[in-house]
């Protein structure tokens, strides 16, 4: 296959969780600081086409691209390290991989061929791998394969890698293995058996790892490192140490030092074309490290025990954090404890109040008081997605006295639709992929809360919704006070609701968080924390 594009294959072992999207995203970091074009791609065992169907509890949040792909939080990972965008090209599933089989199937491409997993699933995997590589705009393809070598899911996958060899050319290709070596206390010993045995599981399916990273919380001695290279292969400079770290936001820094960068480039004899020692990145750790103040935030939401639920929020609050050198204490609150007795107790410590995105009824009155609290005792607000639905429904009945005022999401009857679905909505019935998603244009007016923090007219933002504002109610809610300070300028849309009356209180139909970048901080979330710090001092 001629193609000048490096293809760096990243696998794990022992344990899921260990991390494997910020070990991409830091070297994807690495190799664009010495001057390459790099982007990461992330293919998942699992067989729904896209985790857009799933429960936040099962894989924890769920991660919109520009193009409107419904993905794997990892590729936020990717977008905030990387400050690139990724698409729908970045995710693939075991569901995606043969749903594409069975349709050629059916349409008769494979000429009365039995179709089989190999070589007609590892074929759809392999096209999928060189798929951005193809475009010819980057010089490496870093893909990362999701689960645990020797998982019986991934084995298609494992294959393809171990295929993609011979497309490749040893070059051009390159296995990383993240593993595990867990401390031992009793035994007061690191041990390296279970990386031995995954590297070994990786043996028998025909793959050789080149680096091993091996995840640590403590140091590995010299022979321990000398321990993994003999029985796994490798050499004694690829065996490379990943201690736990303070935030993810250390990673690029460490796998700097234990010279990952280099061994990748050394083995896929690329010469660099810069090496650029991270400033701008050290800066923005300085400052995340080194905050001159500290906010209490309230994310109220009802997915709170899996904070990964709310992944791009919390960092989102952590790239606006450092921005203005602000430590922002986030405490998650379930919506569903919040009531109209014990509201003031739970709100109370409070710097800002945040409304997190959902669906359904679960927890959704608990919001309800938490938006009249905020609006009432003048604490800065912020409401993402149904956060925003909420605040329109909380202004209708207790602004208004629209009594029952409801979104028809949780009352299919109400006598107040305030927020309705959309009426591109009504003929849809299958669930999957079907909401309104993707980037969509947002003409903001002058001099609102929110077009002083873009600084612009025009944006861009990530939409994952099917129930909109009613504009029926539109001229009663802007005469009450609450104005629409955003809207789609094709569809008048609103996607965006500001109080007059209240230092800050903005809520937004789309999903800024997800275009929040380390480098680049999402302009409302700053905002809202300068609000937060305002607050706190008029506190
Ligand atoms: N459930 C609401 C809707 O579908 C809000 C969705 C969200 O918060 N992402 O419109």
């Amino acid at each position: 296959m001629a193609s000048s594009t490096k293809y760096i294959f990243i696998t794990g072992g022992v344990t899921s969780s260990l991390g494997k999207g910020i070990i991409a995203a830091s070297l994807g970091k690495l190799l664009q600081a010495r001057g390459f074009s790099v982007t990461i791609q992330k293919f998942d065992p699992y067989l729904n086409i896209d985790p857009g169907t799933l429960n936040p509890y099962e894989h924890g949040e769920c991660y919109v691209t520009d193009d409107g792909a419904e993905t794997d939080l990892d590729l936020g990972h990717y977008e905030r390290f990387l400050n690139i965008t990724t698409s729908q090209s970045n995710n693939v599933t075991t569901g995606r991989i043969y749903n594409n089989v069975i349709t050629k199937e059916r349409k008769g491409e494979y000429l009365g061929k039995t179709v089989q997993v190999i070589p007609h699933i590892t074929d759809e995997i392999k096209s999928n791998f060189y798929k951005l590589g193809q475009e010819g705009k980057y010089d490496v393809v870093i893909t990362e394969i999701g689960g645990c070598v020797g998982d019986i899911e991934s084995l298609p996958f494992i294959e393809a890698v171990r295929q993609a060899r011979w497309d490749l050319g040893p070059n051009n290709f390159l296995v990383i293995h993240l593993t595990l070596i867990p401390y031992l206390k009793a035994a007061k010993e690191l041990k390296t058996k279970p990386t031995q045995h995954s590297v070994k599981q990786l043996l028998e399916a025909g793959i050789q790892p080149d680096i091993l990273v091996c995840r640590t919380e403590y140091h590995l001695p010299p022979e321990v490192k000398k321990k993994l290279a003999l029985f796994c292969n490798v050499q004694l400079n690829s065996v490379i140490e990943a201690m736990d770290a303070d935030t993810i936001y250390d990673v690029p820094l460490l796998m700097k030092k234990e010279k990952l960068d280099e061994r990748v480039l050394s083995k896929l004899k690329l010469s660099s074309k810069q090496n650029t020692d991270l400033e701008d990145w050290k800066d923005f750790l300085g400052k995340l490290k080194n905050p001159t103040q500290e906010v209490n935030i309230g994310l109220i939401g009802k997915y709170v025990s899996l904070p990964d639920s709310y992944k791009s929020i919390i960092e989102a609050f952590t790239h606006a954090g450092a921005a203005v050198e602000c430590h922002v204490n986030l405490k998650l609150i379930s919506s569903e404890e919040i009531n109209s007795d014990n509201y003031e107790s739970k709100l109370r410590d409070l710097d800002g109040i945040l409304v997190a995105p959902g669906f359904g009824e679960r927890g959704f009155e608990g919001k309800i008081e938490t938006v009249r609290y905020a609006r009432e005792k003048k604490i800065p607000f912020f409401g993402i997605c149904l956060g925003m639905q909420v605040a329109v429904i909380e202004f209708a009945r207790n602004v208004l006295e629209l009594e029952n005022a409801n979104s028809t999401e949780m009352d299919p009857y109400t006598s107040h639709p305030i927020i309705d679905l959309m009426e591109e909505q009504k003929q849809i019935e299958q669930m999957g992929g079907t909401m309104r998603l993707g980037a969509y244009t947002c003409e903001l007016k002058r001099g609102s809360k929110s077009h002083l923090a873009y600084g612009s007219k025009k944006i861009q933002e990530r939409h994952r919704h099917r129930y909109e504002f009613n504009n029926r109610y539109l001229d009663q809610v802007e005469a009450a006070g609450m104005i629409a300070t955003g809207k789609n300028p094709e569809t008048g849309l609103v996607e965006i609701v500001e109080i007059k009356n209240h230092p800050w209180f903005v809520g937004v139909q789309f999903h800024p968080e997800y275009k929040s970048t380390a480098l680049n901080p999402q302009p409302l979330f700053v905002k809202f924390i300068q609000a937060a710090i305002e607050n706190k001092k008029v506190k």
